[in-house]
């Protein structure tokens, strides 16, 4: 049996978790774009936005979604592709390198090897966690670009479901103070040389990247990296999605929830609090010496 749109008469071949219902073409990509903007509307007109690029649905889905809107909101896009030194993910630069041809956006490349002289997994014996030690790396080689390139924001593929798995995750590990970030848009700090983040995906579910991307005729790169069965989100993203499968608002209403506490509590002011500039390379850091440069020292031994 066919199933009509919710909004329109046509066959609705693609499935909303967020809405419980599935839609045409046509209407997906409205619902799409609509969210997204509400995120660019926050973040202003005229923007530089630099979007971070692994090759993956959500960061391809990302950069699609911002060209696809970049006259409406004036903005000046560029991508960059970071080579974190995880083997076998030759394609997924070949799908940022595509990607960024087709959007007609500047095109950047970080290679941590040739600027750094260490890869992530050189730090698998080394750290405890290494997905935390590659969000580190990321997290500033991203910022260090965007500004030293003026752009205004940073913008990365998260997603609702990120951000779910992200607020829980660091209620249930006692990191309430982390929660200051559960935003769609945080503003740049410029005397922290701290650019600003912008998640364009921040209120669309996992799988809409995929339908976005299938609806638009554009690939990405489903390879994974070898260490993502390591990660707790394996096993705390499905729970979330049983939930979301019996009331299909209930990630919107968790995550607007918690940004409400978030804006009522005054762990809202601490994002700058204690920062300062490392004393080695002079980005922003809560201790003496970036977490960046320890990683880098620690890689070095
Ligand atoms: Fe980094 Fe891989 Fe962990 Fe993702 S799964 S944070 S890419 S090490
Ligand atoms: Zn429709
Ligand atoms: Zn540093």
């Amino acid at each position: 049996m066919t199933v009509s749109c919710k909004y329109c008469n046509k066959v609705a071949e693609h499935f909303v978790p967020n809405l419980g219902a599935a839609l045409c073409g046509e209407h997906f990509l409205a619902y799409f774009y609509k969210r997204v903007k509400r995120v660019l509307e926050r973040a202003g007109r005229g923007r530089r936005i630099l979007v971070g690029v692994s090759g993956g649905k959500d960061s391809i889905s990302a950069l699609y979604a911002l060209s696809a809107l970049r006259e409406e909101f004036n903005l000046e896009i560029g991508a960059v592709h970071i080579d974190l030194g995880f083997p076998g993910v030759e394609d997924c630069y070949e799908i940022f390198e595509r990607a960024c041809i087709r959007t007609e956006v500047k095109q950047h490349v970080i290679s941590l090897k040739e600027e750094y002289g260490f890869t992530i997994p050189d730090l698998a014996e080394k750290v405890r966690t290494l997905c935390q030690a590659c969000g580190i790396v990321r997290r500033y080689l991203l910022n260090k670009l965007a500004w030293e390139e003026k752009y205004d924001f940073v913008a990365t593929g998260h997603n609702l479901d990120d951000m779910v798995y992200f607020a829980f995750n660091n209620l249930i590990t006692h990191n309430i103070s982390f929660l200051n970030t559960l935003d769609s848009v945080l503003p740049p700090i410029p005397r922290l040389k701290l650019v600003g983040r912008i998640r364009p995906l921040f209120w669309l579910n996992d799988v809409d990247s995929l339908t976005y991307l299938k609806v638009i005729g554009a690939e990405y790169c489903p390879k994974k990296c070898p260490y993502h069965k390591e990660t707790k989100q394996i096993f705390l993203k499905p729970l979330f999605d049983d939930v979301q499968k019996k009331w299909p608002q209930s990630k919107v209403n968790l995550i607007t929830s918690l940004r409400k506490l978030v804006r009522l509590s005054s762990i809202m002011d601490r994002r700058e609090e204690n920062m300062r500039l490392c004393s080695r390379c002079g980005y922003p850091t809560r201790l003496e010496v970036c977490s960046f440069c320890r990683l880098r020292e620690m890689a070095e031994k």
